[in-house]
């Protein structure tokens, strides 16, 4: 049995409730990797040959991981075989209840939304949402003293309210704020007129960096497009492409399994 990566990600849908034109699911590029979604059992076998090779720490994302009915299923097994490891669940908040915040609390499972935009919030979805409910969330997630984590992804769209979206996330409750360019990939693939050039991206960087200490932490993620694909156009690579970046940990101790149990080195990439 070759041995899995310590940090994996379970893609356990395919499905999401959400249209967000930035989408970086691999599989609205390559659909022939996301046909099916496994079925309990197999997520349940998947989770006990992981936790059997070492892996103990496990995201649950998707597509929205919470569509799935038999999440907390999942959830709970995983926390059995891994009394102390790390337990995390991505979700775009919309199915996220008080009664599940509590439970997953319970369970010592970390937390992680999107904020896609204030006024942007629908366009950025792809649905009729605002961000509202998002905010209340994380309200309401720090009361519980389960605070989230809050990932914000900077396009043209909602480029001119992304300094607001950090300071909105950061005084609702978030725990810590990660943000990024949108990547070309995924349903973004050819979507060159969401994207930011370098200089705008380090643009609204430096305006994060000189907003007074808000006590969050924040990072960002200065990939662009991913360094693992070998498909990049040249013009991608030009003036998206960043080569002293520090390579992201895919392959080496990052994993993920698909919606259809594949393995791949990689969020955006085939292999
Ligand atoms: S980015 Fe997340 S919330 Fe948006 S469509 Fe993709 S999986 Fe759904």
């Amino acid at each position: 049995m070759s041995p899995m990566p310590r940090h994996l990600a379970l893609e356990v849908t395919r499905h999401c409730n959400y249209h967000c034109p930035w989408c970086y699911c691999v599989w609205h590029e390559f659909p022939e990797l996301a046909t099916r979604d496994l079925p309990r059992r197999e997520w349940l076998k998947i989770i006990d040959r992981a936790v059997d090779s070492g892996t103990d720490d496990l995201l649950f994302t998707g597509g929205e991981a919470l569509l799935r009915r038999d999440i907390f299923d999942l959830i709970g097994y995983a926390r059995r075989r891994l009394p102390d490891g790390e337990l995390s669940l991505f979700t775009n908040g919309s199915r996220l209840t008080d009664a599940m915040l509590k439970r997953f609390r319970n369970l010592r499972v970390h937390l992680a939304t999107s904020l896609p935009g204030l006024k942007t919030y629908g366009v950025m979805t792809g649905t009729r949402r605002t961000c509202f409910p998002t905010l209340a969330l994380l309200a309401r997630a720090k009361e519980l003293r389960w605070p989230m984590q809050v990932s914000l992804t900077a396009t043209k769209v909602n480029a001119s309210e992304f300094v607001d979206m950090f300071c909105a996330a950061a005084f609702s409750g978030a725990v810590a704020v990660q943000m990024g360019a949108v990547m070309l990939e995924g349903r973004a693939r050819n979507r060159t007129d969401l994207a930011l050039s370098r200089p705008e991206w380090e643009e609204l960087k430096s305006a994060i960096r000189a907003l007074p200490d808000s006590r969050i932490g924040y990072n960002f993620c200065d990939e662009m497009i991913c360094a693992c694909r070998d498909d990049q156009p040249t013009e991608y690579l030009k003036n998206y492409g960043l080569p002293d970046a520090p390579r992201c940990p895919a392959g080496r101790d990052f994993g993920v399994i698909g919606p259809e149990g594949g393995f791949r080195d990689c969020l955006h990439a085939v292999k």
